[in-house]
Formats: C-alpha cells, structure tokens, sequence
C-alpha cells in the first residue's frame, strides 16, 4: 500500500520505518527541512535503537521523506498523523500542528478523487477526533466522512528506547472507528494482519480515552512505587527486593514498579496534565491523578537530600550520568536529571557531565557546564557521582572509592555495585 506519515518525530518515524520494514511504499512529512534531508541520507534525527540500521535498508527502496504534504496525500492511499500534541501552560494539550494539518489534508482532498483514509496516532483528549479533526477536514474539502475519506483514531504505544521492537511486536492495536465504519476499518486491519496480538475495535472517543487511560495509569504505578520507596529508605528497607515480591503476584505484576528519580518524557507528565485539565473542566477533581504529578515533582529532590545527608553539597565536585528521562534514548523531555542539574547550580558545586547520546541536546540549554565525551572521565574528575539515567555502561566504569548515589537503580539487587554506594530508594 502507499502510505504517508506526517509529522517524523519518535512515533512518526519509528511507524515509517516499521510499515516501509512490512513492504508499504511510505512517504514521510515533516516541516522540519533538516530532519528530512536526514532521513533522505539515511540517517536517523534522533537516537533509537536499531532505527539508523533500518533507515539504510529502507530509505531509497520504499521509503523517502519529503516536506510536500500535498504530493504525499495525492500518491498515497493512507495518511497516519503522528505530529506532537504538547502541553499548553494550564495543561491543556496544545492542538495546533493538529490543526494545521487537518487543513493541509482537507485542502488536498478538495482536488482528491480517490478515497483516502486518515489515521490519527497523535495522543488527543477524548472528543479532538469527533470535534476538532473531522471538522476541519470536512470544511476545507467540501467533503463527508465515511462516504468520501474515512478517519480512525488509532492511539500508539510505543515506548522510547525500545520504540521499534514495540511497533513491530505491540502488546495491542487499538482502532477507533466512527460510526461503525467499517470501509475505514478494513482498509487498517489489513495493514496489522499479519500481526500476532490482539486487536480492539472501539469508537473514536474510547480509543483516545485508552490512551490516557493507560499512561496515567502507569504514571501512578511509578509515583506509588515512588512512594513506597521513599518510606522504605527511612525504614532502610530495599524497595527494589519489596518491589521483586510485589511484582510476581500475577494481580500485580513486575513492570513499572522500579524505583528511582521520577518518570518524565514527553508523555506521562503531558499526558497527565491534560487529563487533569479536562476532568477539572468538567467539574470533576482528579485527586489520584493529581497526586500522581505531586509525588513525582518532588522526587528528583530526594537525591539532593541524601546529598545533604552525606554533606556532600558544599565545594564538590559532582559527577552527573545520563541525561535523558531514561536509557536507550536522546529525548531529554520533562527529564528528571535537568531537574537535578537545575537544583544543584543553586549549590556551591562543580558539576562535570556524560551522556551516551544526549549532550548536544543539553549544551543548548546548560552551555556552561563542564561537558566529557567518556563516563570514565566524570568519574576521574569528582568527588561523587549521581547515576540519573540507565545505561549498562554506567555498571562497567571504576568508581575507586568515590560515593555513587544511584536515581536509576543501574545495579539492580547484583553484587557489582561500587565500594561506596548507596541508591535513592534503597
Ligand atoms: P515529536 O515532537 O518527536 O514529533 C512531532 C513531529 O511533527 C516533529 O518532527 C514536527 O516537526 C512535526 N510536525 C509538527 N507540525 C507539523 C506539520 N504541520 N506538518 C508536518 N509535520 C509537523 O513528537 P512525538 O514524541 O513523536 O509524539 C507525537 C505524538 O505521539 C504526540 O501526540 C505524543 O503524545 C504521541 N506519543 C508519543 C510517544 C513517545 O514515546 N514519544 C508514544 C506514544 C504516543
């Protein structure tokens, strides 16, 4: 099939790159003039495991990527939208590129005669399809829905850092459809065929609700194990083995319940945000959610604490690894290391910092530091050491004797850890 994908960010590019690996002729849109040369060299803008190695099989063979929205929707029979929905400062998610885009597809089906489906991946409060999207569309085309251009909402879940593996093998696919159209229903289902999981058939406001539903949901199973992490390491119990005997109850289950500085990313936190928003406009105070957000603004800061604890604050020299909300990834969105960075350049310290992948990103918004191309040379160069985000090789460096206080739980419950370590929650 001809597929386009606007917008090639994380989700966007990683979706091309899977339906261009399944065969399908895929163009890519972005505005973004300079990703898309990248991608035509084959070259990935942005840092996800096996996603380069990809981009050189496919780019050239099925796969180009181009800023030519009109000539991608005339030769393409399916477009899915992947641009970015952030937050507005309220909380509110921010619908403008959505918006734009809507209008640029509506404009090109106007000239269209063949009928074109529209699939909605970006995150979206339950109604955006139903008001903003279909809306928009139909004004700018003159045409209708379901008869002349179909439209589903078909939430991602993919995860950074293992984005592409999880494109490929989904735990779900999720297709929100209106009105029971089945035309539009088919013509996705075909695409997914060959995938081995199951396949939830919804409305349209089910499937952006799903979306929420689920990353809230797993934002309060990090803050609660948060929480209890933080009771634990006043208790000096190991949360890590608390959470090991929690996790095998099959109720319960082993996944995302590891400890550590606190979720962020470009989702949970957005995510959160705008459910909270909408709920509290609806008359309706989410008090879970909310706390959820509370526990996990304050936890970046229980390492200063233990900092201060082992009076480590006053003419140090510090070592920061990782940079990013979590290993495997360049994206250094809502990241709780910046915000540890941020609380110690109010201290009488020296901070000296490593990323695999990420300092580029951070030199734009802290050019003063002192940046080092190995881990090892941070190490050399403090007094101690802060882990804020996992990579195996942060396991492999010789700390000697220095302090190293972990926020990522790097070492897991093994006997490689260094001398003079102590973890944030255990
Ligand atoms: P991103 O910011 O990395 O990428 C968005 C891309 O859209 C950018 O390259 C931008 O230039 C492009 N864009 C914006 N306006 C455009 C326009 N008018 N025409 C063409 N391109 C345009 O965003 P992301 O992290 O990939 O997230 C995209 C959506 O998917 C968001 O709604 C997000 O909540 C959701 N999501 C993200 C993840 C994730 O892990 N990042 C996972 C699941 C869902």
């Amino acid at each position: 099939m001809n597929i386009s994908v606007i917008g090639v960010g994380y989700v966007g590019l990683v979706t091309a790159a899977m339906l261009a690996k399944l065969n399908h002729n895929v163009i890519c849109i972005d505005i973004n003039k300079e990703k898309v040369d990248k991608i035509n060299n084959k070259e990935s803008p942005l840092y996800e495991p096996g996603l380069n190695e990809l981009l050189q099989e496919v780019v050239g063979k099925n796969l180009k990527a181009s800023t030519d929205l009109k000539d991608a929707i005339l030769n393409t029979e399916i477009s899915f939208i992947s641009v970015d929905t952030p937050s507005r400062k309220e909380g509110e998610i921010y619908t403008y590129s959505l918006k734009k885009v809507s209008e640029q597809i509506g404009n090109v089906l106007k000239e269209k005669k063949d009928y074109h489906l529209i699939v909605l991946k970006s995150t979206v409060i339950p109604g955006t399809t139903e008001d903003i999207v279909i809306p928009i569309v139909e004004e700018n085309s003159g045409k209708k829905v379901i008869k002349d251009f179909g439209i589903i909402m078909s939430p991602e879940f993919l995860r950074e850092g293992s984005a592409l593996q999880d494109s490929l093998n989904p735990d779900r696919i999720v297709i929100g459809v209106k009105d029971n159209d089945k035309k539009s229903l088919e013509i996705l289902k075909s695409i997914y065929k060959n995938f081995n999981c199951p396949i939830l058939e919804t409305n349209l406001e089910e499937a952006e609700m799903i979306k929420y539903a689920s990353n809230t949901f797993l934002a309060t199973k990090l803050s609660f194990i948060n929480e209890i992490g933080n009771i634990c390491k006043k208790l000096s119990v190991n949360t890590n083995t608390v959470a090991k005997g929690m996790g095998l109850d099959k109720r319960i289950g082993p996944h995302f319940l590891k400890a550590g500085i606190g979720f962020g990313g470009s989702c949970f936190p957005k995510d959160l945000n705008a459910l909270i928003y909408k709920a509290t406009e609806l008359g309706f105070n989410p008090r879970l959610l909310r706390a959820t957000l509370e526990v996990n603004k304050e936890q970046p800061f229980r390492i200063i604490e233990l900092m201060d604890k082992h009076n480590t604050l006053k003419n140090k020299k510090v070592g920061i690894l990782g940079l990013t909300f979590k290993g495997e990834t360049d994206d250094i969105r809502e990241s709780s290391a910046l915000e540890v960075i941020k609380a110690l350049l109010l201290e009488d310290v020296e901070l000296f910092i490593h990323d695999p992948v990420a300092m580029h990103k951070v030199k734009t918004i802290f050019p003063h530091l002192n940046y080092k191309d190995k881990a090892q040379e941070v190490v050399d160069s403090s007094d101690l050491v802060l882990i804020l985000s996992e990579w195996p090789e942060f396991t492999k460096l010789d700390y000697k004797d220095k302090l190293v206080i972990d926020g990522k739980n790097v070492f897991g419950n093994g006997d490689k850890k260094p001398k003079n370590y102590e973890g944030i929650c255990w």
